[in-house]
């Protein structure tokens, strides 16, 4: 029977798709979870209470608003969107990228992104038939600008994304740089501001000066992760195009009204990424004193850092063993060799996480 199967996938499903791995979650049961930029703040009671309260009416039998106005209104509202720009929601902001890839793929089109960033860039490409380059950042994880320059003359991409601060360098890429990539390209560019909420710096102000670039945000780091909630912002006439091949139903009756609840309640949002913020500094100065880490500056929720000697895979599994789960860069890019990512976490998580790193590292 087996074998059936073997034969049957072999002849149907597309090779770039037998050829995928599927996203890997790990296992996190009963440990403390800094892999996945998770806000680890929780809510209280309270706000439990009256977010439950916010559903108790939900037209579960009804599909959903396909059209998400009240949501789109309080989004438009909460973060201060401009009125000349349009939005568009999609199932965490994953989707908007799948969306914006599908719309843009035929024959010869390129996604183009620089790399180590984020996987969905390069893992929807594949899926979906675009073509995808890749252009190595510099050790720093900074844009090199010149390479840049050079792929967007050779290749053409229809789309360019732009992680700002990226993932997983956590940095905020030079903003000249930014507007040459953006001036040079004739395709489309989406800056991704995942991470916005944590940095000091957003596209949005600049998005309406030119005629090809997208913002693209996301619910998911700022602390509503289980939402599953993206937005992408621009002009109207591109978002259009895009909503033509949106699911009608993507954002669901309970993520609506839940979203709008929080939305409400933003600032409380905003209060526990500025405790993030500065446990991030903590975390910082706490990784920059130890012997063999080589810690790298973020504007993001979590820290990329890079151990010395051969040790990342052996301090990663010692992290485990002591009940504390990052993510192990190492091993996806030649640039990340040794480096290992933390999410910023609560800071008896972060301490936890530092003690188990400094015996790790009496251990190797
Ligand atoms: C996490 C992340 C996303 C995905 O966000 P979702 O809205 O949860 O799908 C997008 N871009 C970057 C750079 C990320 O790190």
């Amino acid at each position: 029977m087996k074998q059936n199967h073997e034969a049957l996938i072999a002849k149907w499903i597309k090779p770039a798709v037998q050829d995928l791995q599927s996203y890997h979650v790990p296992d996190a049961e009963g440990l403390i979870k800094l892999d996945a930029m998770e806000n680890p703040y929780g809510w209280s009671d309270d706000y439990r209470k009256q977010w439950l309260d916010s559903l108790k009416n939900a037209d579960i039998n009804r599909y959903p608003d396909p059209h998400c106005q009240l949501l789109k209104k309080s989004l438009r509202q909460t973060l201060s969107i401009p009125n000349n720009l349009e939005l568009m929601l999609g199932n965490g902001s994953d989707e908007l990228i799948q969306i914006v890839a599908m719309a843009v793929a035929r024959p010869g089109s390129v996604l183009l992104a620089p790399e180590p960033s984020f996987v969905m860039y390069k893992m929807i490409s594949q899926f979906i038939g675009l073509e995808y380059i890749g252009v190595p950042l510099t050790e720093n994880f900074e844009l090199d600008e010149n390479a840049m320059l050079a792929a967007i003359e050779q290749h053409k991409p229809a789309v360019i994304f732009l992680a700002y601060p990226n993932n997983p360098g956590g940095n905020l890429f030079d903003k000249k740089t930014l507007n040459k990539i953006i001036e040079s390209s004739e395709g489309l560019v989406v800056i991704d501001e995942a991470y916005h909420i944590f940095s000091d710096a957003s596209y949005i102000a600049d998005i309406s000066k030119y005629k090809n670039v997208l913002l693209m945000r996301t619910l998911s780091k700022v602390g509503l992760a289980g939402l599953r909630l993206g937005y992408l912002v621009g002009d109207k006439q591109w978002l259009d195009e895009f909503d033509k091949i949106r699911l009608p139903y993507n954002i669901n009756v309970l993520t609506q009204l839940s979203a709008e609840y929080f939305l409400q309640h933003y600032h409380e949002l905003e209060l526990q990424a500025d405790k993030i913020i500065s446990n991030r500094q903590t975390l910082f100065n706490e990784l920059d004193s130890l012997e063999g880490i080589e810690v790298f500056p973020s504007s993001a929720n979590f820290l990329l850092f890079r151990c010395q000697g051969n040790s990342a895979e052996q301090i990663f599994n010692s992290l485990l063993e002591r009940g504390v789960l990052i993510k192990k860069s190492h091993g996806s890019h030649p640039l990340l060799d040794q480096c290992l990512r933390v999410t910023v976490g609560k800071s008896e998580e972060n301490e936890i996480f530092v003690r188990s790193l400094g015996s790790a590292l009496v251990e190797k």
